[in-house]
């Protein structure tokens, strides 16, 4: 373990006071595993239930991680639980692409059920959110025959070549990878709280759109030649940035303007996470294409491309395809998760969200180093400022994810200084008040250094 420097405030960011001697015993025989990411904390799970994990030395954490926002009804929920035991005695695999098997079919129909209007869309499974990704960008270059794509600065699609050539959140990503895919041009996410371009507070949505319109497509990228446009609806690893009012839906008449696909990655805003089944659906705007993973598959490994039916058609024999895709354990248990989805996980998000997101606004009070507490049902960003300059304060951020580690809360950070809550969708009004509380102390304990 590579030990990195003390920060301003005192905290060792890999912690050598592992919990346990159980813990740090494996932590020591993790030499054989690759680890490009790092790690942030270290913890080593044992077992886990609901919201809750316990390490392999028995200490119970709160998990308000989920896995980056995977485990969307909890871990081992009962329901998936006896869903996957059943399918792993029946048949696990046999090449979704190339044969016809009834989970996946399943899976298909419910998840087109759950788009906006409930039919004529079409989907490719994959097994993770970078191929679904990328089946997507392949989909918009085949259909269109144009070549160009315009994603985001700071946003994730994935670290294989096409999406990593979308990808803008942190150079680290790209260091070392270059070139990347020709064609590949970035635009700037309307941040509100940092608006972009200097501009007015209450202009990000035009100022955004604009540099679409007057710079890329003035100067370096014709319009004409773009297949897509790919934004993600809430910006997940860029820092949970909730997009400026309006400009999703003047992207999609930008985009219908000049025959351009538009491409939703919600593997981390979708299934439910904001309250809705889609964050897209927040913006009153229906994509052409969209790419989903993470809580699709209840913590198995699933990704799907979803594209209007008369875009998928064009799509001749051999066009796309892979092996573990349409699998049907993953896909028996997505179908069985996307039931509670529907059925009880968007309400809960919603509701228990609100909750969450207000007990969060209230520590602003306490602490001014909260510069923004952002979000849409449970997909919640804390920002960490310097209170005298506004700047971000990266340190502080990871500071305190640290300290909850240590104080029994499980989360990440994402963007330059954001604290993520993305726990699973059946998070309790009273896990909610508990997450709270431990992040406090958390904090409290950080800035008293
Ligand atoms: N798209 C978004 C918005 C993501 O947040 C991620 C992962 O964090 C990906 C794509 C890539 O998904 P995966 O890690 O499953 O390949």
């Amino acid at each position: 373990m590579t030990a990195l420097p003390e920060t301003k405030y005192g905290i060792d960011y890999m912690p050598t006071d592992v919990p346990g001697p159980k813990a740090r015993a494996l932590v020591g025989r993790d030499s054989h595993v690759m680890a490009p990411m790092g790690r942030v904390y270290p913890l080593v799970i044992e077992h886990a239930a609901g919201c809750e994990v316990w390490d392999v030395d028995g200490h119970r954490y709160l998990d308000v991680n989920a896995g980056i926002a995977v485990l969307a009804a909890g871990h081992c929920h009962p329901r998936l639980v006896e869903v996957g035991q059943a399918q792993l005695t029946r048949f696990t695999h046999m090449a979704g692409t190339d044969f016809y098997n009834e989970p996946m079919i399943k899976a298909a129909e419910k998840l087109v059920s759950l788009m906006p209007g409930g039919a004529g869309w079409q989907v490719f499974f994959s097994n993770s959110g970078t191929e679904a990704v990328e089946a997507s960008i392949k989909l918009a270059r085949y259909v269109t025959g144009r070549q160009n794509i315009i994603a985001f600065y700071g946003a994730f699609h994935g670290r294989s070549y096409g999406s990593l050539s979308l990808t803008a959140s942190k150079p680290r990503q790209r260091k070392g990878c270059f070139p990347l895919v020709p064609g590949s041009f970035h635009a700037f996410y309307p941040n509100p709280y940092r608006p972009p371009l200097g501009s007015d507070p209450e202009r990000v949505a035009e100022t955004c759109l604009s540099f679409i319109e007057q710079t890329l497509f003035a100067t370096t990228c014709p319009p004409e030649e773009v297949a897509a446009i790919v934004i993600e609806s809430i910006q997940g690893e860029g820092g949970y940035i909730v997009p400026a009012p309006g400009f999703m839906r003047s992207l999609r008449e930008l985009c219908d303007r000049h025959g351009i696909l538009l491409i939703c990655d919600e593997v981390q805003s979708g299934v439910g996470r904001t309250g809705k089944m889609w964050g897209f659906e927040h913006e009153g705007i229906v994509p052409d294409i969209v790419a989903s993973a993470k809580g699709l598959g209840g913590g198995l490994p699933i990704g799907a491309m979803i594209a209007r039916t008369e875009l998928a058609s064009k799509w001749q024999p051999g066009s796309h395809g892979n092996t573990y895709g349409g699998n049907g354990l993953t896909c028996a248990v997505t179908h069985e998760l996307l039931c509670m989805v529907e059925e009880e996980l968007i309400d809960n998000a919603a509701h228990v969200g609100l909750h969450l997101l207000g007990r969060l606004e209230e520590l602003q009070l306490r602490f001014p180093q909260l510069g923004c507490v952002r979000g849409r049902g449970l997909m919640i960003g804390v920002e960490f400022i310097d209170p005298t300059s506004g700047d971000p304060d990266h340190d502080l951020a990871e500071a305190v994810m640290i300290e909850a580690f240590r104080k029994g809360l499980l989360v990440l950070t994402c963007g330059p200084s954001t604290v993520r809550f993305c726990p699973p969708l059946t998070l309790t009004i009273e896990q909610a008040d508990e997450a709270a509380e431990r992040f406090a102390l958390a904090i409290e304990a950080c800035v008293a250094r």
